[in-house]
């Protein structure tokens, strides 16, 4: 014995309202065989749509054994009624049930995306389908466009696209005239002649006339079946094209790039509210964008003044002995530091002092600096007139001078020429070889009020020591500081045998100020943050008014196959795809404002690609986290509810 294409045992169906349950079906046992062609009929509310529901998976029993083909689906999960929906049954509704936005071909198409069936073989079975129930000519028309007759026998074309080997059509005539009644039936009728199991609702006996087989239900209750009637050819032809039992019954979660399409379509028809849903994504993106380059640049620009002040710089101090005196660090310890720590730039040597002047008849008190030619030549400040001395007067402790601009003043008078001339520094005569330009502003500079001798000639003529009171040490990168910092020490711990001197770098400002620009960073990204939950916020609204406004839209999708996850993803993909677009613009936006904020001069933004990322990646972020929600909502709707929805 074969077994049944469809059986039904002892099938319940009961709806809870309020404290009392209603039986849609009671003890319906039901056998058809493939190839059927069987009208269910009975006055409104006698059960068929409810029996119509559960031969279709699109609801469950809420008791008794359901089999297709001996396949227990009374026991099956969602997926799994997804998959026969997809697979073995096309449903014609007595409204149509047509996307609005897409073509009659695209209509068509939509049962083989979740099938996954490739682009072009959809296309193709799409078009030949059209062309079968007579519309090769409306392939590109919108449902809009076409009759009532037109847009149910692209329902029928829909319904046979991934095989259609059960048809389960729901008054297909009801809302038509008489004419393009019968034209639908013809078309059943041909498909029932091709093999096709056909199972048709109606009131109209004259509909009912061309079944095989008429089942009648009262209050949920089989109650004349006038038996088996299979047409002569039944069971010898099989079903058009694709058998559904030898497709691919895995089908992947639908594409990608379909679900783009769709998200984009959906989009465009509500333009205004998509125009206010990216204005709110684009602000969003844009205060957070902006507020992060804005830190940056704060940033760096304290990183600039940084550098200026010697943020590669390191300064080394000798320690004081008991009797106040330091006395450890020698010039032999500058040359040592400059010939073998590497990455240095240079090293200034100094000592000071101060030095009684005697010069045109005047006596004053003035203080001076040693130091090494180099460091002279390099130092912030400009030759007025004459020369700086020289690094042979220096190893000669030759007895010149370098005066400051305000002092050179005091001795010689303002137009006095004061290169060449001698002075006593303590009762000593010294040659004055140039003179440096007084600083523009007026703040104390102490290299305008005192001069400059050459190191050895401090250190043997003018002060009598050895020690340096400071050297100061250049690193060519700010990040090779503290590489330099552990050679210095190291050399010079191995040069005294102790470590009698201490070195001093910018580490601890930088390190402070880095924690500043942290801050900056964290408050100034929170306030561009918020604007983009409230952005976040306006995407959800505007989806779960979608999700609302398109109930029977995923009703229909879940009745042709579409599995709760693929809801889920087409839902998400398009508050993605609003969200990443926002996104985009709103990085624009960004490059912009920054841009003529820093033609400006007012403050400077600095966009790294890592903010830029992070802009784009809110938005998307955004999009998927407010778009879980209402995507969540429309994948957990009953396909049955969905598609009674208004
Ligand atoms: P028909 O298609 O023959 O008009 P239905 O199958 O739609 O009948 O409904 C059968 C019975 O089940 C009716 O009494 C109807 O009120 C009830 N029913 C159907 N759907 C629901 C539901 N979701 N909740 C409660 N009762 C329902």
């Amino acid at each position: 014995m074969t077994v049944p294409l469809i059986e039904l045992r002892n099938i319940c169906r009961r709806y809870a309202t309020g404290s009392v349950s209603v039986a849609a079906l009671e003890d319906v046992d039901l056998v058809i065989q493939p190839g059927e062609f069987v009208a269910v009929m009975g006055p409104s509310g006698s059960g068929k749509s409810t029996l119509m529901n559960i031969i279709g998976c699109l609801d469950r029993p809420s008791d008794g054994e359901y089999y297709f083909r001996g396949e227990a689906v009374h026991r099956a999960d969602a997926d799994e009624l997804a998959r026969l929906r997809r697979e073995v049954f096309g449903f014609v509704f007595q409204s149509y049930n047509l996307l609005g936005m897409a073509t009659a071909r695209e209509n068509v198409e939509i049962p083989a995306i979740y099938a996954g069936t490739p682009r072009r073989a959809r296309a193709s079975r799409a078009t030949s389908l059209l062309k079968g129930v007579g519309l090769s000519h409306r392939l590109r028309h919108q449902p809009g466009e076409l009759s009532g007759g037109e847009q149910q026998r692209v329902a029928i074309a829909r319904a046979l696209m991934n095989g259609g080997r059960v048809v389960l059509a729901d008054e297909p005539t009801g809302s038509l005239d008489s004419a393009s009644g019968r034209e639908i039936i013809a078309l059943l009728e041909a498909l029932s002649n091709q093999g096709h199991t056909i199972i048709l609702v109606t009131h109209d006996p004259n509909v009912a006339a061309h079944a095989h087989r008429r089942i009648q239900l009262l209050d949920g209750h089989v109650v004349a079946d006038d038996g088996l009637g299979l047409p002569s050819n039944a069971g010898t032809n099989t079903p058009t094209q694709a058998d559904p039992h030898n497709t691919v019954t895995r089908a992947p979660v639908s594409s990608f790039r379909d679900s783009v399409r769709t998200a984009m379509r959906a989009l465009r028809t509500n333009r205004l509210r998509t125009s206010l849903t990216l204005l709110g994504i684009i602000i969003g993106v844009l205060s957070v964008t902006a507020m992060l380059g804005l830190a940056e640049g704060v940033q760096r620009g304290i990183m600039d003044s940084f550098r200026l002040l010697g943020g590669a710089s390191l300064q080394i101090q000798p320690s004081f002995d008991q009797d106040g005196r330091a006395t450890t660090l020698t010039i032999a310890d500058a040359d040592a530091i400059r010939d073998e720590v590497p990455n240095v730039i240079s090293v200034t040597p100094q000592m000071s002092g101060g030095a009684r002047i005697l010069a045109g008849g005047a006596t004053q008190f003035a203080r001076f600096t040693a130091t090494t030619a180099v460091s002279m030549a390099s130092g912030p400040w400009t030759l007025a007139e004459g020369v700086y001395f020289t690094a042979s007067q220096d190893r000669n402790h030759e007895p010149v001078v370098v005066l400051g601009g305000i002092l050179a003043g005091a001795l010689f008078g303002e137009q006095g020429n004061a290169v060449g001339e001698h002075i006593l520094l303590d009762g000593s005569p010294y040659q004055v070889i140039g003179v440096l330009k007084r600083p523009e502003d007026t703040g104390y500079h102490y290299h305008a009020y005192g001069f400059f001798v050459p190191l050895r000639t401090g250190a043997i003529r003018l002060l009598n020591k050895e020690s340096l009171d400071t050297v100061g040490v250049l690193v060519a990168e700010t990040h090779q500081v503290d590489a330099a910092q552990r050679a210095i020490d190291a050399l010079l711990v191995r040069r005294h045998g102790q470590r009698d001197f201490q070195i001093q770098n910018q580490e601890a400002a930088l390190e402070a100020q880095n924690n500043v620009s942290n801050i900056l960073r964290m408050l100034f990204g929170a306030i561009g943050g918020i604007s983009l939950v409230v952005a976040g916020i306006g995407v959800m609204n505007i989806m779960l008014a979608t999700v609302a406004e398109r109930t029977r839209e995923i009703g229909l999708r879940m009745a042709i196959g579409a599995r709760r996850r693929d809801i889920l993803f087409q839902f998400i993909c398009e508050a993605v795809v609003v969200a990443g677009l926002g996104g985009i613009v709103g990085l624009g936006l960004a490059l912009v404002v920054g841009e003529a904020i820093n033609m400006i001069g007012a403050t400077v933004m600095a966009f790294t690609a890592p903010i830029l990322l992070i802009g784009l990646s809110c938005a998307t972020l955004t999009g998927l986290f407010f778009g879980l929600a209402p995507a969540r909502r429309a994948a957990g709707m009953d396909p049955v509810a969905a598609l009674a929805a208004q």
